[in-house]
């Protein structure tokens, strides 16, 4: 009989300095999809999920598909949405059951309400509904928070090795190949989990620069990954802003070999991570410095692109700070572009303005105008009214849908302005052109991401800038009012070596 293995997935990224808290209606704007439904939405897609279907296909397995769903980061999760989808999840498995693996697509830092570690949680319902023998494998973000007592629950668990994270459907196909070695093994691997009192580490998980310690922790771990009892180690870099008890970085060392070898990896791994601690291959700049980056741009150069990583939605910032807008419009600069500003009030606006039509209105600044920026007042040209709704085309998410809600394309001055209904982080160049803008035409592009656009936007830039906006995905610990976090943590506190 073919083995039954149940797939699903459950992702948040939780910003604990967000105020708002993550609803149902989040999922259900990106789509929970259930049974059937997850082979239309991920079979294809550059996305775990898609990697599970993959090689459950090449290995003859019977297939259980049972929900797949995420929001986009922000606050904790509601209890109503956490136990409303974890319970499609633990009532579909209890249907299928018995079943021989469960593989979850997971991020890892995740925090409701009521779960600080909502991702224990889930593996812990999962494993009472599955019991104490069916494999349990997940795939990972590498900017997740795990906790020894996941670790301790998971037969396996491999996180992305790239960021901006191209390998998501790679993971996939690693984390199921890996239940079928067991399969073939007829042997459960352990896991073993190493930390280190750091908020962060691996130089947030960076890979889009040729050096830097990630690379140098893969080459490490590749050294390890000879001996067959070893499986692909996980490297977590942690996410700080999640603000938890087990937040920061930790390596997961999944094998078939004795626990105290699995350890002694573990242990090198996080060596390594402290070793490397101070060491980063990224350059965050200022406001000031990124302008002169933009007015140095001459015409028939490729666009300047600045990422504004200190309000970023894809890692749970408002969306909506406007001290890189303000500072474009200062700068006089021609052909530009800022996206995203969430504002849904600002659209509404807009739309009863009316395309072709000039609209004096407010927008932005109205979660946290103190960091990053307040309400930015212009005369607006209603340039482009769109549903918003695109379709990933570059190597991030290859092949997903997603949607910005009803959104506008604002122009004063030479600056257009795409502001959104829906909270959504930037990573795809087919994020501007549904609203006819080409992104290679201009000569700035703003985008209101950390890491992620690099993914697709590097390539056509003449330079490529992180900017510290202020927001609260600023990457300085120290403007953050810190509540969850164990303390000494490294580099807040003194910690002897
Ligand atoms: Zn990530």
């Amino acid at each position: 009989m073919p083995r039954q293995v149940l797939i699903g997935s459950i992702k948040q990224e939780t910003n604990g300095f967000n105020r708002h808290t993550t609803p149902l209606a989040a999922f259900e704007r990106q789509g929970i999809n259930i049974g059937e439904q997850i082979f239309a939405a991920y079979e294809n897609a550059n996305l775990e999920i898609g990697g599970f279907i993959q090689v459950a296909r090449e290995e003859g397995w019977t297939i259980i598909p049972s929900v797949a769903s995420f929001a986009p980061p922000a606050g904790p999760v509601e209890d109503e949405a956490f136990e409303h989808i974890l319970g499609i999840l633990i009532e579909r498995i209890r249907a299928a059951s018995p079943l021989d693996g469960v593989l979850l697509a997971l991020h890892g830092s995740m925090v409701t309400v009521s779960h600080e570690d909502a991702e224990l949680e889930i593996v812990r319902r999962v494993r009472e509904a599955i019991g104490p023998d069916v494999l349990l494998m997940t795939s990972l973000d590498p900017h997740c928070n795990i906790s020894q007592a996941m670790a301790e629950v998971v037969d396996g668990m491999f996180a992305f090795r790239t960021s901006p994270h191209i390998d998501q459907r790679k993971t996939g196909v690693t984390t199921a190949r890996m239940m079928a070695e067991a399969f073939k093994r007829g042997t459960r691997p352990e896991v073993v989990l190493e930390r280190r009192p750091m908020l962060i580490g691996f130089d947030g998980a960076r890979t889009y620069h040729s050096y830097g310690p990630m690379l140098e922790a893969i080459s490490l771990a590749a050294t390890h990954e000879k001996d067959p009892d070893i499986l692909p180690i996980s490297i977590h870099a942690g996410y700080s802003k999640a603000d938890c008890s087990m937040v920061g970085p930790s390596a997961a060392v999944t094998g078939f070999a004795p626990k105290s070898r699995l350890q002694e990896i573990a242990s090198a791994m996080m060596d390594e991570c402290w070793r490397t601690r101070e060491t980063t291959s990224e350059r965050i700049v200022s406001v000031e410095e990124a302008m002169a980056a933009v007015k140095a741009h001459k015409d028939g150069d490729a666009p300047v692109v600045l990422g504004d990583y200190g309000d970023s939605p894809g890692g749970g910032g408002y969306g909506d700070g406007t001290a890189l807008l303000s500072a474009l419009m200062e700068s006089g600069v021609g052909n530009a572009v800022l996206t995203p500003i969430f504002d849904p009030e600002a659209v509404d606006q807009a739309l009863s303005a009316g395309v072709g039509n000039r609209v004096t209105i407010s927008i932005g600044g109205r979660n946290a105008p103190q960091q990053g920026g307040g309400p930015v007042t212009a005369d607006w040209l209603v340039k482009t009214i769109s549903d918003g709704r695109f379709v990933y085309t570059g190597p991030y998410g290859t092949g997903t849908t997603g949607t910005f809600g009803p959104s506008v394309v604002l122009e004063s001055g030479g600056v257009q302005v795409i502001v959104t209904s829906i909270h959504k982080g930037i990573y795809d160049q087919e994020q501007l052109r549904i609203y006819g803008i080409e992104p290679r035409d201009m000569a700035v592009i703003v985008v209101k991401s950390m890491q992620g656009y690099r993914g697709d936007f590097q390539g056509i830039a003449s330079v490529c800038l992180d900017v510290d906006s202020g927001g609260i995905t600023s990457p300085d610990p120290a403007k953050f009012d810190w509540k969850r976090i164990p303390r000494p943590i490294w580099p807040l506190d003194p910690l002897r070596p």
